[in-house]
């Protein structure tokens, strides 16, 4: 197993605090999802993935950025692994490797349009007020 992809696996289970092992491919996240016809890979899918350390495809997924944090998966998951969790450690993860191009939070308001949803307004704000 790759070293890095370890240490990446590792840094995304500290973040969500879940185990992915747990998860049983039930499809219940992927099923409530309001972003699924958007999305190339789904809830389910990208839990499977950091189990796997598939992070060469973790690392071109762009369904991740369709996800409003709604987190209407990990309230349908019969298994308590927070599959929001993982969609949002698995952004982290992606931003941080892009060093100083990540986003301030003083440029979010220009991202903002009336097409933005407001899902995705009330995310970012309990984001940035940590
Ligand atoms: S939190 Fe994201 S992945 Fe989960 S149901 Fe909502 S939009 Fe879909
Ligand atoms: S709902 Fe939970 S157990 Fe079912 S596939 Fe999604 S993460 Fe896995």
């Amino acid at each position: 197993m790759n070293d890095t992809y370890l240490e990446y696996q590792a840094e995304i289970l500290r973040m969500t605090d879940r185990d992915p092992k747990r998860c049983m491919i039930c499809g219940k996240c992927t099923a409530s999802c309001p972003a699924f016809s958007e999305m190339d890979f789904h809830p389910h899918q990208i839990v499977g993935m950091v189990e796997r350390c598939e992070f060469d495809v973790l690392e071109t997924v762009e369904g991740l950025w369709h996800c409003m944090s709604c987190m209407a998966c990990s309230e349908r998951c019969p298994r308590d692994v927070q599959p929001a969790r993982f969609m949002d450690a698995v952004r982290q993860w992606r931003i941080r490797k892009q060093g100083g191009e990540h986003l301030h939070p003083q440029q979010v308001p220009e991202k903002i349009d009336e097409a933005t949803p407001q899902q995705a307004i009330a995310a970012a704000f309990r984001k940035y007020r940590k």
